[in-house]
């Protein structure tokens, strides 16, 4: 039974932002209400960006299948994750909510949250993230910096940054970033002035930060590591990875400043991206990959993990590359890239519809520490 509900105003059918009330109802009385400002729908050239190469996708998802395959395959005697983690509830008669590559991904009945019960040890995680460059190169693309900083890093610092300005009336002074792959939204954090400090695994990524952008990240883990305190931290495309999400909230709440404020970005399940993907034949090479996304969030597991480690959501913005995902698949289908051509022109008309409906692949989510908690 779900623990959340929200109101809506009418004019969010056709805003870009509007506020809404999201209530905790954990009990069935509204334990605590939380006024959210809501945006749906980012601009973006995803042709300039990714094109589309239909062998390319082919011969990535082969190569995921693989490593699904060397991750889940040898590890049928693996640990079985018995609760769910995120609000704990028992898995053992949970439905599968979709199978890609022979692994399936069961839905909590009580959060909704998605995720993999056949769990491979962490550092075989690790170390296949760490040790693959194929895992790092979408991030770590030279030919597509300074449009991957312009469409999608800095449009999502300055959404931060005004959230974090219209709470305490000045602009945030000093980041962490956790999983920082490239570098990219710390090198925007460095041009805005802020104090950054960055978390990241994969020496390729790390290497390249340094690099491209002058910038040093730690390889040591931030959950165990000592840093200052911050203004913001951020886990972009992070909590997916882990096998425990929540740690990764506890662990911001001991580093932010009082004032400070959390931004997660996480895959929704709950999204036409993750239905067109479930689909036979269809062929997976991002979104609910099992060789790396371990989790499928829903804005309910979100918020529940958000308030029961402390945090009220303030903040959400929704976007995706659902359409993108489906002219591919259509395009993979046909065996014809013309087709992708075609559609090409929809993907952007259909997104905004998607986002708006909150039928999409992503979701930003900016949140506070609740100062009774
Ligand atoms: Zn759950």
């Amino acid at each position: 039974m779900t623990k959340w509900f929200r109101q809506i105003p009418f004019s969010a059918d056709h805003g870009h932002e509007w506020s809404e009330r999201w209530e905790y109802r954990p009990n069935g009385i509204t334990e605590r209400s939380f006024e959210i400002l809501v945006k749906a729908g980012k601009p973006l050239d995803v042709l300039s960006l990714k094109g589309c190469d239909l062998d390319e996708v082919r011969n990535y998802a082969d190569f995921l299948e693989k490593t699904a395959k060397k991750i889940y395959g040898s590890s049928l005697d693996a640990p079985q994750l018995r609760g769910c983690p995120i609000c704990g509830g028992n898995l053992d008669n949970a439905a599968i909510e979709l199978t890609v590559f022979a692994v399936s991904y069961m839905r909590c009945s009580l959060c909704g949250h998605v995720c993999i019960p056949a769990h491979p040890a962490q550092e075989v995680l690790d170390d296949l993230f760490t040790a693959s460059e194929s895992h790092s190169y979408v991030y770590i693309d030279r030919r597509t910096l300074e449009t991957r900083m312009t469409q999608i890093v800095l449009p999502k610092l300055e959404w931060c940054r005004e959230i974090f300005r219209r709470r305490s009336g000045h602009m945030p002074e000093s980041i962490v970033d956790v999983g920082a792959g490239g570098g990219h939204f710390l090198a925007g954090a460095l041009r805005c002035g802020l104090k950054i400090e960055g978390f990241e695994f994969s020496g390729t990524s790390r290497s390249f930060a340094r690099e491209a952008f002058g910038v040093h990240l730690r390889e040591d883990d931030f959950l165990t590591a000592s840093c200052g305190p911050a203004d913001m931290v951020t886990y972009w495309g992070l909590l997916e990875y882990v096998l425990r999400p929540r740690d990764f909230i506890a662990a911001a709440r001991r580093r932010l400043t009082p004032k400070g404020m959390l931004v997660i970005e996480v895959p929704r399940v709950d999204s036409l991206g993750t239905l067109v993907q479930a689909m036979d034949c269809a062929v997976v090479a991002r979104h609910m990959d099992p060789t790396t996304h371990v989790n499928g969030f829903t804005d309910e597991s979100i918020c529940t993990m958000l308030v029961e480690e402390g945090f009220a959501p303030v903040a959400a913005w929704y976007f995706g590359m659902d359409a993108y995902e489906v002219c591919v698949q259509i395009a993979l289908r046909g065996g014809d890239v013309g087709l992708f051509a075609t559609l090409a022109d929809f993907i952007p008309v259909v997104q905004r519809a998607l986002d708006r409906g909150r039928q999409c692949d992503d979701i930003i989510i900016a949140a506070v520490p609740m100062e009774n908690s």
